[in-house]
């Protein structure tokens, strides 16, 4: 079942369907490496690399990731990286692509010694031509020191999403973030002072009650949310993003759940969207995601074009899609190393993506940018088939949407619901999958096919 329940038009109950998808095993390295050639269609293509290492685990993490024990570890995995990177290099060297985004994401990034993304870049750089820095997720922690932060903005990192959560104690408490307010603070001012081309602040909104242990009402968390908004502003942010909080069953704090000790106001999401609505409209500042708002129509964005590609993900549990081809990396740390040491591929499952599959997941990547404009399908040589157009007439009807030159906007209803979407396909796909792959260690025992 959805995060949050479906509404009773059915345009709503299409926007917040639950997604399936089938993945098959990659069996054969050369196949799979023909099919990343031949469906990367354009020029432009971004990069993300995961790094799946952080200091401890937090409550409802959904993410894939392992506490950083063994330095030699994390050596071996920034070198198996490198090696990842060049196979995919010289595999699309003479396409003469050009990379225009690189993103790196975990886990925590900040953990990683600066000077191994200069290398990265100058590893990329080999076979590619490099238009862009690079934007790196980073835990207040490691940013709370100005020295730390400058050493990240001297190799090459311009750009960075601080992971802040809640400069609010209690709401760092209830998601069982270990940093404190004032590591926030310090952080986001320290990466505003080294000079990096943008900032963006993470908070956490829709943070349970845990019986005996942090208890807060709805208001109060309705309260932090706004200061939350106000101070990231305040401190030089140049974007904010807002995720409601997601407690999957693979998370350390879902037996809290299970135990009846967990309170979430699932109803209220509609509260909080619109709080960060009414800010952005107050602060002047531009919607650019439902879920994000910006100082300037410019977002940073870890994986946008996993939606519609092409997007090369590095790292274990990285998923990547040339555009017309999904792959997903394996999901085990030492296995990653081990494959790309004997010189194969970790990609471990992999699905075709049909031209119609590359529709809705433009239209839906533009529905959460707030705006659809069919100029955008036909210059990547799609027609906007009829049943995207009857999608977006019966939205315009229910008031999700309104008519505007070349397209339609999101109306603020519209955004509520396309915000609800967005987080009950995080809920249903990546996090699901990240759940049931993470679990499968031998990777000879994997099965041929899964279903999420
Ligand atoms: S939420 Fe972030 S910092 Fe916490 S365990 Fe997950 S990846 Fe690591």
């Amino acid at each position: 079942m959805s995060l949050l329940d479906s509404g009773s038009l059915s345009v709503h109950r299409l926007l917040r369907r639950p997604t399936r998808i089938e993945l098959f095993r990659v069996l054969d390295a050369g196949v799979h490496a023909g099919v990343v050639r031949e469906t990367i269609r354009a020029r432009d293509v971004g990069v993300y690399v995961h790094v799946p290492y952080c200091r401890s685990t937090c409550m409802f993490c959904p993410y894939f990731r392992k506490v950083l024990r063994d330095w030699g570890e994390l050596n071996m995995y920034l070198n198996a990286l490198l090696k990842e990177a060049e196979f995919y290099g010289k595999l699309l060297e003479d396409l003469n692509l050009e990379v225009v985004e690189v993103h790196v994401g975990g886990g925590t990034p900040s953990l990683v010694p600066p000077h191994f993304y200069k290398r990265f870049v100058e590893k990329l750089s080999e076979f590619f031509n490099v238009r862009c820095g690079v934007g790196v997720e980073a835990n207040p922690e490691d940013f709370k020191n100005l020295k730390v932060v400058e050493d990240f903005y001297a190799s090459g990192v311009d750009e960075v999403s601080v992971g802040v959560q809640s400069f609010d104690e209690k709401v760092l408490k209830s998601v069982g973030r270990r940093h404190k307010p004032e590591d926030c603070v310090a952080a986001v001012e320290n990466s505003v002072r080294a000079g990096f081309k943008w900032v963006n602040v993470d908070l956490m909104f829709l943070t349970p009650t845990i019986k005996d242990y942090v208890e807060l009402g709805l208001e109060e968390k309705v309260g932090a949310f706004r200061r939350d908004l106000g101070k990231s502003i305040e401190l030089g942010a140049h974007q904010v993003t807002y995720y409601a909080t997601i407690i999957p069953k693979n998370s350390p704090g879902h037996r809290l759940a299970e135990l009846g000790k967990l309170i979430q106001e699932v109803d209220a999401v509609d509260r909080f969207v619109e709080e960060a609505l009414e800010f952005a409209e107050g602060s002047k500042l531009y919607l650019t995601r439902v879920y994000s708002i910006s100082r300037k129509p410019y977002e940073y964005a870890t994986v946008n074009l996993e939606m519609v590609g092409p997007l090369i993900g590095l790292g274990a549990g990285a998923w990547s899609n040339t555009g017309y081809y999904q792959y997903i990396n394996v999901h085990d740390v030492a296995n990653y190393i081990k494959l790309l040491y004997n010189g194969m591929t970790p990609a471990i499952y992999a699905r075709r993506l049909g031209e119609g599959s590359m529709v809705w997941r433009l239209l839906f990547d533009q529905l959460s940018t707030g705006v659809v404009r069919e100029a955008v399908f036909e210059s990547m040589g799609l027609r906007t088939p009829f049943r995207v157009r009857a999608l977006l007439k019966l939205m315009e009807l229910s008031g999700l949407v309104e008519k505007v030159a070349g397209g339609y906007k999101l109306t603020k209803r519209g955004v509520l619901e396309v915000y609800k979407s967005v987080i009950n396909y995080v809920a249903d796909v990546p996090v699901k999958t990240t759940g049931t792959l993470s679990k499968q260690a031998d990777v000879s025992e994997l099965p041929l096919k899964i279903a999420i």
